[in-house]
């Protein structure tokens, strides 16, 4: 069973040791400190713990971290000025506001306020034109995590078939880019698409961002494929689980990601690599 599993926990440790020799370097070649801001709003109990996960990991990258914690009842135009504060602050090179926002938040409106150069998300247009256009800046950092497993585990996607559940504009469609810019053919899915199961068993590699818990069975899946759970979602008695039924199509998979220690882990260590790559870019014009 371990020989198929996708460690993405493992990844994320080796790949944020090698972060914090490089963050080391750059003090000592550059004098400069990547700096990260995490904004959040209101006390939404998930976001509160992604927040805390993200504070954690920066600091011990040797990042400087900096959490703002604000009042459900902030303003739009409150938090846009906070916002450009941290703009126009050069020791900070990558800005997250912590999504959801409260209903009265554009949250639009909020990721156009965010400079594209520090958008370490990767959801400002300008960004995801850049995406779109193949040349990729800030990419959001899921569907980057997951690149970086498939490559750790030496996936090759050239001529492939990947299958995408979910097109979110937080995985789904950044996902089918950078699969389409690793030369694999894409099906993007979603809840209008009719005989899933049976386009999904077509898949060489099957990615799953639905967010409803062990949604695919095995009847889903192809003899071999590589299964990536992005999936996080919790059962009756309060369990972390995805959007696979990981016992059933860990038979039949050729690799694929637990639930937790999967896709969850390298989302952090995305989000920590591209703000060191923006603060390398304020130094390395
Ligand atoms: P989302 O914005 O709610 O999008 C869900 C997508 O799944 C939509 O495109 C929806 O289709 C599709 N869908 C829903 N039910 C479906 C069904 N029965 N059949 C086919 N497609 C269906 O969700 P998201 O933000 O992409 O997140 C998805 C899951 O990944 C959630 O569990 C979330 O918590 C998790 N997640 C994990 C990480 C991580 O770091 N591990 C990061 C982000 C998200 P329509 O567009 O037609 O409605």
């Amino acid at each position: 069973m371990t020989e198929k599993l996708i460690d993405g926990k493992a990844l994320a440790q080796k790949m944020q040791g090698q972060l914090a020799e490089k963050v080391e370097r750059l003090k000592a070649e550059y004098g400069i400190v990547p700096g990260l801001a995490v904004i959040l709003v209101g006390d939404n109990p998930a976001s509160q713990v992604y927040v805390r996960n993200k504070e954690r990991s920066a600091i011990k990258a040797g990042f400087k971290s900096e959490t703002v914690r604000l009042s459900e009842a902030i303003s739009e135009e409150e938090l846009i000025e906070i916002i450009k504060s941290y703009n126009q602050d050069p020791s900070f090179h990558g800005i997250l506001v912590q999504l959801p926002l409260p209903a009265h938040i554009n949250d639009k409106k909020i990721i156009l306020t965010i400079d594209p150069s520090k958008d370490v998300d990767g959801f400002h247009p300008m960004n995801t034109g850049h995406l779109w256009s193949g040349r990729p800046m800030m990419v959001p950092c899921t569907p980057a995590g997951i690149m970086e497993m498939l490559s750790a585990y030496e996936v090759n996607l050239e001529g492939k078939h990947a299958v995408i559940i979910g097109r979110s504009n937080i995985v789904g469609k950044p996902m089918a880019q950078l699969l389409l810019d690793k030369n694999a053919t894409v099906t993007l899915t979603h809840s209008r698409t009719r005989h899933l199961a049976d386009v999904c068993k077509r898949a060489d590699v099957l990615i799953v961002a639905i967010g409803q818990g062990h949604f695919v069975t095995k009847d889903f899946v192809k003899e071999g494929a590589v299964v990536i759970d992005v999936g996080m979602n919790r059962d009756d008695n309060g369990k972390l689980i995805g959007d696979v039924k990981f016992d059933e199509v860990a038979t039949v998979a050729s690799l694929i990601t637990p639930v937790p220690g999967g896709v969850g882990p390298m989302t952090i260590t995305m989000l920590l690599e591209q703000t060191y790559q923006a603060a390398l870019r304020s130094v390395i014009k």
